[in-house]
């Protein structure tokens, strides 16, 4: 069954330092920050831009995926978690949460690690009794640290992790195919 395709039959990964994702795609923008993948995003690009940008192109657009030159990637299932595997394999980051590689989910920008005087009054003070290492938005100021919501975080990873071994390549017309089973 088709998962996904690139409108090229290039090899994986492809070498890209940084993706471009579709508006409506919000959740998987903010998974990927959070894996270290450069993530450019806004509700507001109007498909003239996205035709034109110069990085792999994220969508679940046909008309959209159909009419652009560049390199694109087009999501055809429709199983969030299995994107993750997808993405994974098509520009080869590990499916692993290492906060020393994330970058801000919220704008994209990398964060700092701090200790836990520079964010007194900035996070619950229960979270601030219970934590060491915070890591700290340079773009928006947002404060992240390890809490509960890793453990839902891993469980995730985990699923995509698994979902990614059954997956293959095919090359068809000029599209890599992306199949699973
Ligand atoms: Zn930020």
């Amino acid at each position: 069954m088709e998962v996904a395709r690139l409108n090229a039959c290039v090899n994986l990964p492809v070498s890209d330092d940084e993706v471009v994702v579709n508006s409506m795609l919000g959740w998987l923008v903010r998974w990927l920050r959070m894996l270290g993948v450069r993530t450019m995003y806004s509700p507001n690009y109007s498909d003239a831009d996205l035709l034109d940008v110069n990085h792999l192109l994220v969508t679940r657009d046909r008309e959209l995926f159909r009419r652009r030159a560049g390199l694109s990637l087009l999501l055809v299932t429709p199983r969030h978690v299995e994107w993750l595997s997808i993405l994974s394999l098509v520009l080869g980051f590990p499916l692993m949460l290492d906060m020393g590689r994330s970058l801000c989910p919220v704008c994209g920008s990398k964060l700092i690690r701090v200790g836990r005087d520079s964010v007194v009054g900035k996070v619950p003070r229960n979270v601030l009794l219970r934590h060491n290492e915070f890591w700290v938005c340079t773009g928006c100021g947002k404060v992240y640290w390890v809490g509960g919501h890793h453990v839902r975080i891993n469980r995730e990873l985990e699923i995509a992790r698994k979902l990614q071994v059954t997956l293959s390549t095919q090359c068809v017309d000029g599209n890599l195919l992306i199949i699973r089973g």
